[in-house]
């Protein structure tokens, strides 16, 4: 005697309004749902024509019996609940029994499927709603079905979906927010024969969302794990270099499924008020669990909307979860890379700012800075003598040399004597700008930084990077570029900056891809604001900076040093 049974009408009726399948994604989610309900630990999901020719989704789940099989495709055949009241404990994806069936009707379908107790599974296939055939077939335990042909015989249906790559944006998206709901199964995600995500399993939330937004993202965010009664909260939340304007890095997870909240959105506007810029909406993925009894989400059964019994005790939650996560540990005032950048940022607005109030000067200025290439130009080929005065912030060196103050910013300038010598490399395309490094460094990249760099190997190897793909998003590393003047640097690091850079949706001003490539590189390997460095450097930074054509700007166009004339400055006071 199989599991599955038919619910009555009264239940069917009690039950909100079925859900839709309008386009690809839809069944994709109702099959993988049914994998996730069945216990599976991997999940392959296949596609084809952007899910209009195929889709396959094979679990190693549970399995369905042979006697359950006929029903299963059935409407309203679910093994999942009996009666509405058992939608209070219900924690499966799926309890309406109409996803089968509704594909089934749709489409033409192959299901192969075996339970840990039988020996032989079962090979069914269907199309139109028909059941065509059914045999015994050896196979694992778990559940395989491939649909084929979507919406063959609703053509009204057809016509409406987007192209193909559209829709298998749509059921990745999808496929990858699954991923992020349920870190302890490995996804595998095929499109057209070729892995374009997959997941693990490990359980770790920062290991996905690693490989979902890259590095920049992993390193500005920081875990919650709250406990408060019977509701338990993990997931992370970004620091304020996170936030954005909209509300479209919040992803909350409710026992697993994907909810809209506007509860819970107050409530984490709340607990990020004061540590992100006014008006912006802070990052955050949150995985809620609590008894299903204590919200309804029958609600709106095509939305992701949610009913909770008791609203202040969830707003609270919330809040309580995400305002410790940020302010665990030096969160905020952590020193990333990217918030030296901010600071830096603020501080070049400042002197901007400054600059500007010294008066009407500017024709001054650029007469005095004319005045300055010449000299330069003049003393190109001796030292230059210069006073060295200090370090300001960790960040600006400051010398005096002819009557002129200098603010040399030390990771401008880096960058700028950089560029010009990576580029020069660059052009004569010589192969011994590469350092070999003892041990060949095997490097683990995103899908997509994989895929950057297989596209531009050649690249790559102009400027230095001794690269050979190794398979499963790995680089095999045995050289990375020759860069002076500095020793500490972390090759390792500096590669994977500088993927994230290129990988990112960042605007640039720069008109081909190699230029923009030639910028980052210089950009990444330069020291950062807020490192020390030895007097040797300093002194090497500004030997060779005043000797450049054109040391005023980094290759970005930011000014790499400000200057102040005696008089400016006697005249402050
Ligand atoms: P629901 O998920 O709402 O119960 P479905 O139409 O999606 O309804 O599935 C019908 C039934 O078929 C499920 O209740 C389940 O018993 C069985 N089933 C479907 N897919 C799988 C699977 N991958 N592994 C095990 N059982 C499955
Ligand atoms: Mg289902």
């Amino acid at each position: 005697m199989g599991n599955i049974v038919l619910l009555d009408e009264l239940t069917i009726n009690q039950i909100a309004a079925g859900e839709v399948l309008d386009r690809p994604v839809n069944a994709v989610k109702e099959l993988v749902e049914n994998s996730i309900d069945a216990g599976a630990k991997h999940i392959i999901i296949e596609i084809q024509s952007g899910g209009k020719g195929l889709i396959k989704v094979t679990d190693d789940g549970s399995g369905i019996k042979k006697d359950d099989i006929f029903i299963s495709m059935e409407r309203h055949a679910t093994s999942k609940i009996r009666k509405v009241e058992d939608l209070e404990n219900t924690y499966s994806m799926g309890f309406r029994g109409e996803a089968l069936a509704s594909i089934v009707a749709v489409s033409k379908m192959t299901m192969i499927t075996k339970t840990a107790e039988d020996e032989l599974g079962s090979k069914v296939t269907a199309a139109g709603g028909e059941i065509l055939s059914v045999e015994e077939v050896s196979c694992n335990t778990g559940t395989s079905i491939a649909v084929r042909e979507l919406f063959f015989n609703t053509p009204v249906r057809y016509k409406f979906l987007k192209q193909d790559f559209t829709e298998f944006r749509y059921i990745r998206e999808w496929v990858e927010k699954a991923a992020l709901a349920n870190l302890t199964i490995a996804f595998q995600l095929m499109n057209e024969g070729k892995t374009v995500f997959s997941s693990n399993g490990n359980g770790k939330i920062q290991d996905m969302v690693y490989s979902l937004y890259g590095k920049q993202i992993q390193e500005n965010i920081e875990n919650i794990d709250f406990q408060e009664e019977d509701i338990k909260i993990t997931g992370v939340v970004g620091n304020t270099l996170l936030a954005d304007k909209t509300r479209k890095n919040q992803i909350i997870f409710l026992n697993k499924r994907s909810i809209k909240d506007n509860i819970i959105e107050s409530a984490a506007d709340q607990a990020f008020n004061a540590s992100i810029g006014i008006g912006k909406k802070g990052f955050f993925i949150i995985n809620i669990e609590m008894p299903a009894h204590e919200y309804d989400v029958n609600v709106h059964p095509t939305k992701n909307e949610v009913r909770f019994k008791d609203e202040s005790k969830i707003y609270k939650a919330v809040y309580s979860a995400i305002k410790t996560a940020l302010l665990s540990k030096d969160f905020l005032e952590d020193q990333s890379q990217e918030q030296f950048e901010n600071k830096n940022n603020y501080i070049r607005n400042e002197f901007g700012f400054l600059t500007n109030h010294f008066g009407n000067r500017k024709d001054a200025y650029s007469e005095k800075i004319k005045s300055d290439i010449e000299l330069i130009q003049r003393e190109k080929d001796r030292q230059i003598e210069y006073k060295f005065v200090g370090i300001l912030f960790k960040t600006y060196i400051i010398i005096e040399l002819d009557s002129q103050m200098y603010l040399m910013d030390q990771h401008a300038a880096h960058e700028r004597i950089l560029y010009e010598q990576i580029r020069a490399n660059y052009k004569d395309h010589l192969k011994n700008h590469s350092q070999m490094t003892l041990i060949p460094e095997l490097i683990h990249l995103t899908h997509k930084e994989y895929e950057f760099v297989i596209q531009h190997l050649e690249m790559f190897q102009n400027i230095g990077f001794d690269l050979e793909p190794f398979g499963d998003n790995t680089m095999k590393v045995s050289g990375f570029p020759d860069i002076e003047y500095r020793k500490k640097i972390n090759n390792r690091e500096m590669f994977l900056d500088v993927l994230d850079e290129m990988t990112g949706n960042v605007k640039s001003n720069f008109k081909t891809v190699e230029e923009r490539f030639i910028a980052t590189v210089a950009c990444k390997a330069a020291v950062k604001a807020g490192m020390d460095l030895t007097a040797a450097e300093v002194d090497t930074l500004i030997q060779r900076l005043l000797k450049l054509q054109n040391p005023y700007t980094c290759p970005h166009g930011r000014p790499t040093t400000i200057k102040f004339n005696k008089e400016e400055i006697l005249n402050l006071s």
